[in-house]
């Protein structure tokens, strides 16, 4: 199938209140594992490059491996560029063929994300690509960037509504009361809210801290318009778990292959656990139109 528009991808969901799990990659075993699950599910997926993976091994040589192993792969995939705080960096990925974007400028005056979110709009509407922008301060660490509890507030419909206006931006990531990292105690998410800007910005919504959301909570929030689910931590936490399990056995298990092996195989699991949970195991079939896809 190949890559997709995040774009096409995400309205699709949308429209078939599903959601697509936009699962983070670190190296090449946990870009296998997200692609082999997705594979195994049948499903369209959403795979994203951070701001660590970025910083150790590069833009560039993360979106050349996830295509080397693109060749296997029939489900419709999309890469996309998390929280990125760069307008530069956010350009850089467009221009090395990334399927979607997120220029994140939640830490910025109204104004001044308004105006770069924009910019990154225009040139990925130019390709047929997607964007993402962020309204409203999610909590947690992200990046080395920590936004205390305190500061970590609910949206405003409101505010949702001028960004949009301001900006077109195709999906919008809003915070309603998920966090980056390892909660302390379980989320309660603010669906009230959720329902209030789902209708009122009439696009798919974006929840970033989806790791740990009780299950019941993640189906009712893709229920009320969330068509794109970040999980990073919980996948971290499987495939250090996997290697983990490795050493116990064998303290002086040197083969790298083994241990980052079964990383790789617990990681899988858990992103296909996640894939049937977020409603988009079987999808990929409905995307079988050739112009859907975006060859970049
Ligand atoms: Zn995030």
């Amino acid at each position: 199938m190949g890559y997709i528009s995040g774009k096409e991808l995400l309205t699709h969901a949308y429209e078939n209140q599903y959601a697509v799990g936009a699962f983070s990659a670190h190296n090449a075993e946990t870009i296998l594992a997200i692609l082999e699950a997705a594979e195994q599910e049948q499903a369209p997926i959403m795979i994203q490059v951070g701001q660590k993976v970025i910083n150790t091994i590069g833009l560039e040589p993360m979106k050349a491996m996830i295509d080397v192993f693109m060749k296997n792969i029939s489900v419709p995939v999309c890469i996309h560029l998390d929280h990125s705080r760069e307008y530069e960096q956010t350009m850089k990925a467009i221009q090395l063929g990334f399927q979607s974007v997120m220029f994140d400028g939640s830490a910025l005056s109204f104004e001044e994300n308004t105006s770069i979110t924009r910019k990154v709009v225009d040139a990925s509407r130019a390709l047929g690509i997607g964007s993402e922008g962020e309204i409203g301060k999610i909590g947690g660490t992200e990046d080395d960037i920590t936004v205390a509890e305190e500061d970590a507030m609910i949206t405003a419909t409101e505010e949702a509504v001028a960004f949009v206006e301001a900006t077109d931006v195709d999906y919008l990531a809003v915070s309603i009361g998920t966090a980056h990292g390892i909660y302390k105690n379980p989320p309660k998410l603010a669906f009230e809210r959720l329902k209030e800007i789902s209708a009122a910005v009439n696009r798919p919504i974006v929840l970033h801290g989806g790791s740990d959301v009780p299950d019941e909570q993640i189906t009712k929030a893709v229920s009320l318009g969330i068509a794109k689910i970040n999980v990073d931590t919980e996948l971290r936490q499987s495939f250090t778990k996997g290697m983990q399990q490795v050493l116990e056995e064998n303290p002086e298990e040197f083969h790298l292959a083994v241990s980052l092996g079964r990383g790789r195989e617990v990681m899988q699991k858990k992103v296909q656990e996640k894939i049937r949970l977020f409603g988009s195991a079987g999808k990929a079939s409905e995307f079988t139109t050739r112009e859907k896809v975006v060859t970049l």
